[in-house]
């Protein structure tokens, strides 16, 4: 299979499958500004807080891409006269990337002189929002999944990030971000970590939901991927605090592997029950706007497949990451998933796109590590 390097989203599958292969200090002298990798629950190219990357490359026609940075890849980054981004591949120049911008609500002070950029998580190019809750109890039972660095990055890297979240600082920042002219805002993204009870899930998640929500002006539409809570009545807590789709990332299809490679939701919550909670989150959502997360990579092509269609029939979103493989994790030397795999998921994920025309993706833009929004778009003829 050869891919068409004239097309960003093939190249998008390419970089997500092999990454770059560049000296870590590469941005160390480029002239200009960007929005740089702040490793909110990862970090992937085994930097230290003076390297600088960004957290996304642009590609064009609206596709942006994560940037991996990885030893013998095909793809090398070569910076001209400064501030220049220009992608390789196999040695022959490709295209020009762009980097992207600092949002403008990005260095300002709140009132307790805390900085923007440690409580703001940026999803993407461009969708603000919060990594409320920046931890997960499965880290200190040792069940944690084998490819999350959420905990490892927080101790280094993400070190500086905001943890507390306290709730006047919560409101304040989502009017700092609404405010603050900058790009078209369509969704706020949260991202929650796991609490080891409900009682704790509904203090350090809804209750911080609900803030965000009530000091939104206008209301748009909030989206948060979190793991689903014991009592599944909860779920309409999360509506009611101004949720209006969900999230709860099963990651792999297969019960086997999924209880070898996320121990932790297979012993305290079970396959059973997180499937349950989905269709409970359907049911209080509506149709297509709870989603199902699977990791392309960990387990074959045809059982993501057949996920899908299992997962669209009742109703149930579909989202994916595609894997990389994280420093400090037990899968640090698993493989990506080949172009072809990617592909071959793609593909088929485009006629289920075509079968099922209410299932649509959880952004309305490009994201980092998955080609959601390119399948929807048809972007993979
Ligand atoms: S549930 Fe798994 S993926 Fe989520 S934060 Fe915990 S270890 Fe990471």
């Amino acid at each position: 299979m050869k891919l068409n390097l004239k097309n960003p989203s093939e190249v998008k599958v390419s970089l997500l499958s092999y990454g770059i292969d560049c000296d870590i200090d590469i941005f160390a002298n480029y002239e200009g500004d960007f929005y740089e990798n702040l490793y909110v629950y990862g970090n992937t190219n085994q930097a230290e807080n003076h390297h600088r990357f960004p957290q996304v490359l642009l590609l064009g026609n609206g596709v942006v891409s994560a940037f991996l940075r990885r030893e013998r890849s095909p793809w090398t980054l070569r910076i001209k006269d400064g501030n220049c981004v220009r992608l390789y591949h196999r040695g022959e120049y490709v295209q020009d990337v762009r980097l992207p911008e600092i949002p403008a609500y990005y260095g300002k002070r709140l009132s307790d002189s805390s900085l923007s950029d440690k409580i703001i998580a940026v999803a993407g190019e461009q969708t603000p929002g919060f990594f409320i809750y920046p931890k997960c109890y499965y880290f200190d039972e040792g069940t944690f999944c084998k490819f999350c660095s959420l905990k490892p990055s927080r101790r280094t890297v993400a070190s500086e990030l905001e943890a507390s979240f306290e709730n006047g600082k919560l409101a304040e920042a989502t009017r700092l971000f609404q405010n603050t002219p900058w790009r078209d805002m369509p969704i706020v993204s949260i991202t929650a970590g796991t609490a080891r009870t409900d009682e704790e899930t509904h203090r350090g998640i809804i209750e911080k939901i609900r803030t965000v929500y009530n000091a939104l002006d206008p209301k748009i539409p909030i989206h948060i991927l979190v793991h689903p809570p014991h009592d599944l009545a909860m779920i309409d807590e999360y509506r009611g605090a101004g949720i209006t789709s969900i999230a709860f990332n099963i990651e792999v299809f297969d019960r086997e592997l999924f209880a070898k490679i996320c121990p932790g939701k297979n012993k305290d919550y079970g396959y059973n029950k997180w499937m349950e909670a989905l269709r409970y989150a359907r049911d209080v959502f509506g149709d297509y706007n709870a989603f199902c997360g699977l990791v392309w990579g960990l387990e074959p092509p045809e059982n993501v497949k057949r996920a899908h269609r299992e997962y669209l029939d009742q109703g149930i979103g579909i989202t994916s990451n595609i894997f990389h493989n994280d420093p400090k994790t037990p899968m640090r030397r698993h493989q990506h998933p080949s172009e072809e795999f990617i592909m071959d998921i793609a593909h088929d994920q485009q006629e289920l796109y075509n079968r099922y025309p209410e299932a649509r993706t959880i952004f309305p833009m490009s994201m980092r590590s998955t080609i959601d929004w390119e399948i929807h778009r048809r972007d993979y003829r």
